[in-house]
């Protein structure tokens, strides 16, 4: 079920962009009609595209065309200013609880419809803790991106074998990650896509990053477009 939820939190994008990631955020607190609340005052200044409950229901709260406040500082590809090309999509979640089935097939629905609508690749969605790895750790380590790739909706690292891989900092600023130093970028790459890994960086981190880099590099993007 999808439902509107004007907030008045938006503007119009900068320099006439359009759409080309959507940004996945978990909205930390008690429940989504909190959210909704939070996301829709004005004294607040922030909102995104759609609110998705636990139940699956899609609030949508700015139009597709306008530029919601849901990023914050942060790059992706790099390029700054993230709020005026992308989507943003909050879940209702604390952060420290799995998602449910319905609220994950909900997001699903709502990815293909926008992916659709804006003719986006799956390497385009991406989480808050991707854009901001030294601010933000949502969606988090509850939310499964593999579940997401399996469907096209976002990518994943095939299993590779480690070595001969290139420097793992300089496959994540390929791939898209922002200039934060590579610790805070290992932890984000974790969080997405080793949450059970630990200690320092390690040749399957960097076999990992190798492989999202050579698939979907920002460069090889714009190449073909
Ligand atoms: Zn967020």
């Amino acid at each position: 079920m999808s439902l509107t939820h004007p907030s008045p939190n938006f503007g119009e994008r900068r320099g006439g962009q359009r759409p080309e990631l959507v940004v996945i955020h978990y909205t930390a607190m008690a429940s989504a009609a909190a959210a909704l609340e939070r996301l829709c005052d004005p004294t607040a200044e922030v909102s995104a595209h759609y609110l998705i409950d636990t139940d699956g229901t899609a609030f949508s709260l700015v139009a597709e065309d306008a530029r919601a406040w849901h990023a914050g500082a942060g790059a992706w590809g790099g390029r700054s200013d993230v709020n005026s090309r992308s989507i943003g999509i909050e879940l209702a979640n604390l952060g420290a609880e799995p998602f449910a089935e319905r609220q994950m097939a909900g997001l699903e629905r709502l990815l293909a419809d926008v992916m659709t609508r804006w003719a986006l690749p799956p390497q385009a969605v991406i989480g808050h803790s991707d854009m901001a790895p030294d601010r933000k750790g949502d969606p988090g380590i509850r939310f499964d991106w593999r579940r997401l790739a399996l469907q096209g909706l976002s990518v994943w690292p095939e299993t590779v074998e480690a070595g001969g891989s290139g420097d793992f900092y300089t496959q994540a600023r390929r791939f898209g990650y922002p200039d934060v130093g590579a610790d805070a970028v290992l932890t984000a790459f974790r969080l997405r896509f080793r949450p059970w890994a630990e200690g320092p960086l390690d040749e399957t981190d960097a076999a990992l990053m190798a492989d999202l880099a050579r698939r979907f590099s920002v460069d090889a993007g714009a190449a073909q477009a």
